[in-house]
C-alpha cells in the first residue's frame, strides 16, 4: 500500500509511493566510466592557473610558499555582489534589497579527477576546516544574515566546471524555508522543552533502521520521510545549532562519515549527479537550543515534475528503510575509492 509520512521538520507530507517501488539498485546511472586526467592545461582551477581566477581569499595550508591542499576564491561570476550596501526599498507591495552577499569558490584539491568521495578522510578534513573558517568569518559580517555552504557534482546538480569545488553564498536575508524550520523547531521547544532533532536522531540511533553509519560523533541517516531516493541526513550526535561551532575532533570524525557516505553513493549507485548542503542556523541562533544543525546529501536520480511543482509535496518511489539497508551493504575503503577512478 501506499503510505503518506510527514517531513518532521518541514511538516511537508511525502507520497511513499510503493506501488511503484524500485528496488534500491534499479536507480543506479550505469553511466559509462570516463577517467578524468588528473591535470587539464585549461581549467582555471587547476595548479598553475591560479592567476585565471579573481585573487584568492583563503588558502590551506596558509603558508604562499608551499603547494596549496585547498583554496578559496571570490566567484568570477557571482550572483551577489559584496561592493554594494544591502538596502532596502519598499515600494507599495514592491521589496527590493540591492544585491549585497558573498559568493564564494572553495577549491577542494589540485586534482581534477578526484572529487570529494574519492579524496582521502584527513583531505576532507582540510576542506571542512576551510568552510568553517570562511562560516566564521562571514559571520560576524553585521549585514549577512544567512550562509549556506553546498556543492554541486555533476550537470544534472548544477555543475558548471568539473574541477571539484564547492561554493558558499551569505545573504542579507534569512530564506523563507529556513525560517520555517527555525519556527517549527522553537514551536517543539516550547511545547515538549527539548530540541527535536536531538530526539529523533536518538529514536533513529536507537531504531537502526534507516541509519546508513555512525561515526563517534556523528550519524548518517535516511528520513523517515524522506522526499526523494537516497536523500542521507548527517546530524552531530552532540547539540549544535550552528555549523560554526565545530570542534576539530568533529571536523574529523565529519570527514570520515561524509568521504565514507560519498564512497558508497559513489560506488552503489554508480556516482550520480548530487548535491550536499550544510544546512545550519543562521548567525545570531548560535548557541539556540531548539536548532541543531546537519549535512543534507541529496544524490539526483529523479526529476522535479508538475505535481512537485505544483504541490510542494514530493513522490518517492524508493522505502527510506531499503536505501539504508542498501547503502549500509556498500563495501568501501579508502583502497576501494581511491583506486576507483572517476
Ligand atoms: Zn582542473
Ligand atoms: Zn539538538
Amino acid at each position: 500500500m501506499p503510505e503518506l509520512r510527514q517531513n518532521f521538520f518541514s511538516k511537508e507530507w511525502v507520497i511513499i509511493a510503493t506501488e511503484r517501488a524500485k528496488r534500491p539498485e534499479e536507480l543506479a546511472t550505469h553511466r559509462p566510466v570516463q577517467p578524468l586526467p588528473s591535470f587539464v592545461e585549461t581549467c582555471p582551477f587547476c595548479p598553475g592557473n591560479e592567476s585565471k581566477t579573481p585573487p584568492e581569499v583563503l588558502r590551506a595550508p596558509d603558508n604562499p610558499a608551499e603547494p596549496w591542499a585547498v583554496r578559496v576564491i571570490p566567484n568570477k561570476f557571482a550572483a551577489l555582489s559584496s561592493e554594494v550596501q544591502p538596502t532596502r526599498n519598499l515600494q507599495h507591495l514592491r521589496r527590493r534589497i540591492d544585491g549585497f552577499g558573498f559568493h564564494e569558490v572553495i577549491i577542494d584539491s589540485p586534482d581534477h579527477a578526484r572529487c570529494m568521495a574519492l579524496l582521502p578522510d584527513e583531505h576532507v578534513a582540510s576542506i571542512l576546516r576551510v568552510y568553517r573558517e570562511r562560516y566564521n568569518a562571514l559571520s560576524l559580517d553585521r549585514r549577512v544574515t544567512h550562509i549556506t555552504i553546498f556543492k554541486n557534482h555533476g550537470a544534472d546538480a548544477g555543475a558548471s566546471l568539473q574541477h571539484p569545488h564547492s561554493q558558499l553564498i551569505a545573504t542579507p536575508v534569512i530564506p523563507s524555508q529556513v525560517r520555517h524550520r527555525l519556527h517549527e523547531a522553537l514551536r517543539h521547544y516550547d511545547d515538549v522543552g527539548e530540541c527535536m532533532f536531538c530526539h529523533m536522531v536518538e529514536r533513529e540511533v536507537e531504531d537502526e533502521m534507516r541509519i546508513v553509519l555512525k561515526g563517534e560523533r556523528f550519524v548518517a541517516l535516511e528520513e523517515f520521510a524522506s522526499p526523494t531516493p537516497f536523500a542521507t541526513h548527517i546530524f552531530p550526535l552532540r547539540h549544535m545549532a550552528s555549523f560554526g561551532d565545530i570542534s576539530d575532533l568533529e571536523v574529523a570524525d565529519l570527514a570520515h562519515v561524509l568521504r565514507t557516505l560519498l564512497a558508497k553513493i559513489y560506488v552503489g549507485l554508480e556516482n550520480p549527479d548530487l548535491n550536499f548542503t550544510v544546512r545550519s542556523a543562521p548567525a545570531e541562533y548560535t548557541g539556540a537550543r531548539h536548532f541543531h544543525w546537519y549535512v543534507s546529501v541529496i544524490p539526483r536520480l529523479t526529476r522535479v515534475a508538475g505535481f512537485e511543482l505544483g504541490s510542494g509535496m514530493f513522490i518517492n518511489t524508493v522505502l527510506p528503510e531499503s536505501a539504508a539497508e542498501f547503502l549500509r551493504k556498500v563495501a568501501v575503503d579508502r583502497g576501494v575509492a581511491a583506486n576507483a577512478g572517476q
